[in-house]
């Protein structure tokens, strides 16, 4: 039983393609975020060494795989993903004790993950390349996919099934091997998927997991025998891992943060949008790439539906995710309380306004929701990501100021707009520095739709869809003649 496993193994043992090996690094013991007491497992910091020997694993196994006709590779992996079904209660209780999120969201984020690994599963019949009519007669030209080779995964603890999933699914597919490191917060879930992957058949060597810091998951990119990486995280580590790829011509994908903001501008029923926000800023606690961060709102209603946000806000029920009716459960790390915290003291201390009651929530790394109303764009609550439960809110008085205000961000992943007005809609959709614009709605994607961010939010092919298999693919061209004329 593959949760079980990885939870009682007595030594910290790394994934290497199939065999639980034990490494020779430091350990870090996991304890559960909502409960110190409760230590959820230990996690190897793979060493340098164990590093190189699991991309020579993923080297020595990737020929054979790239051999095996993509459909029966697709097979391997809607087994994996039946299993995943059968194991889905143990792995949503591992994810909420591993890194805090409420059980519902566990197991809606398992859904979605499945989604996500079905529409991968579909690419196996699906990755036709071209025809192209030849100049030359008697000649075939076409265009075929080819596995990019070893491709490195490095993905953030935010949502310990989705991340892995979106990278393995189309990876594997594609006919790559591949070498994951996850963060260290979910390693767990992590190498819980993995085993499940070996069950469901993934011949040997084809999947490594190595647990480890930043150092490990840095050790990782830099190898050169790596074709791609797929990266989720902060954009500050995205830059480093596209510098080392680039100087070998690697391929990157980087998935990064966000600074998302929805403009208001109007609306039959506020209180509707009200909701769709609060449902988008909330989940994870905040802790979403694509968590709405700044509400720009037209002054004329902007009392109206700040009333709206802090009595939402300040009504969610906080507490351990595993406590049936938690909404909020704990952030994921002290780091990451202290981060959140000092946002919101220095919003203060820059002049924004409080607007949700300092209510008492249970003592650890429990943040009450918090509103901050009067912001404005020089505000550092308003420029960087908080990556918690805080919304800002900044007001305006026309739509021009309010585009302007959305864009002016480094970042560019998600981007609303509330409006009864179909012009300022479609001019929204074209102005907005976004991977993805929103209309009418928050900023909820779905399993089967392109996925991705500019500017500082994203670089390389979207994931999710059809655009993964761009990434995880080298394209190749044939001109093929039966004879010599
Ligand atoms: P992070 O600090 O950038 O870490 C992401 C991963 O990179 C972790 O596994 C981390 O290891 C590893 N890492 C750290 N330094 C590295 C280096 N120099 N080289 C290679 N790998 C390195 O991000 P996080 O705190 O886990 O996650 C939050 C961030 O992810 C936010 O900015 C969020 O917006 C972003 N995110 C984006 C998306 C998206 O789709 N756009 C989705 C989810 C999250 P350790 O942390 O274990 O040391
Ligand atoms: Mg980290």
């Amino acid at each position: 039983m593959s949760v079980k496993e990885v939870l009682e193994r007595e030594t910290a043992s790394n994934l290497v393609g199939n065999e639980w090996v034990p490494s020779s690094g430091a350990l870090y013991r996991r304890v559960n975020p909502a409960d110190p007491e409760d230590q959820v497992g230990l996690v190897a910091l793979t060493t340098p060494e164990e590093v190189t020997q699991a991309v020579d694993r993923a080297c020595r196994a990737r020929s054979e795989w790239a051999a095996v006709p993509a459909p029966q590779r697709a097979d391997i992996l809607g087994r994996w993903n039946r299993l995943i079904a059968e194991h889905s209660e143990d792995l949503a209780s591992l994810m909420t004790r591993e890194m805090g999120k409420p059980l519902a969201e566990s197991r809606g984020e398992l859904d979605r993950a499945r989604m996500e690994l079905e529409y991968a599963v579909g690419e196996g019949a699906r990755m036709h390349g071209a025809t192209i009519p030849s100049r030359v007669g008697g000649q075939l030209v076409y265009t075929q996919h080819e596995p990019l080779g070893v491709v490195a995964a490095v993905t953030p603890w935010n949502f310990p099934t989705v991340a892995p999933i979106r990278k393995f699914g189309p990876a594997l597919v594609a006919g790559n091997t591949v070498v994951l490191k996850p963060a260290l917060e979910s390693s767990l879930t992590a190498l819980v998927l993995g085993a499940l992957l070996r069950d469901a058949g993934l011949p040997d060597g084809v999947l490594s997991i190595i647990t480890g810091d930043g150092d490990v998951g840095a050790a990782l990119v830099a190898d050169r025998r790596i074709s791609g990486v797929t990266f989720t995280g902060s954009t500050g580590v995205g830059r480093s891992i596209a510098e080392t790829v680039a100087k070998r011509l690697g391929k990157v994908q980087l998935e990064l943060g966000g600074k998302n903001a929805v403009y208001v501008h109007s609306a039959h029923d506020l209180s509707k949008v009200a909701n769709h926000i609060t449902t988008a800023a909330i989940q994870a606690s905040g802790q979403r790439c694509t968590s709405i961060s700044r509400v720009i709102v037209q002054e004329e209603i902007a009392d109206q539906l700040v009333d709206l946000l802090s009595d939402a806000y300040s009504g969610y029920p906080v507490g351990p995710g595993l406590e049936p009716g938690s909404v909020v459960g704990p952030l994921v790390s002290q780091a990451q309380y202290d981060r959140v915290a000092g946002y919101v003291a220095q919003g203060l201390a820059e002049g924004a306004q409080r607007v949700t009651p300092d209510r008492q929530v249970p003592e650890g790394l429990y943040y009450a929701p918090t509103v901050l109303d009067r912001v404005t764009q020089d505000m550092v609550v308003a420029r960087d990501e908080i990556f918690g439960p805080v919304l800002t809110v900044l007001r305006v008085r026309d739509p021009e100021d309010a585009i302007t205000m959305v864009n002016d961000s480094e970042y560019g992943l998600a981007a609303v707009v509330f409006t009864e007005d179909l012009e300022l809609a479609m001019r929204f959709a074209r102005e907005a520095q976004a991977g993805m614009v929103h209309v009418n709605h928050g900023t909820i994607s779905q399993p089967h739709v392109p996925f991705g961010g500019m500017k500082g939010s994203g670089v390389g092919d979207f994931s999710i869809g059809y655009t993964s298999t761009d990434f995880f693919t080298q394209t190749k061209t044939v001109y093929l003649a039966p004879v010599v004329v």
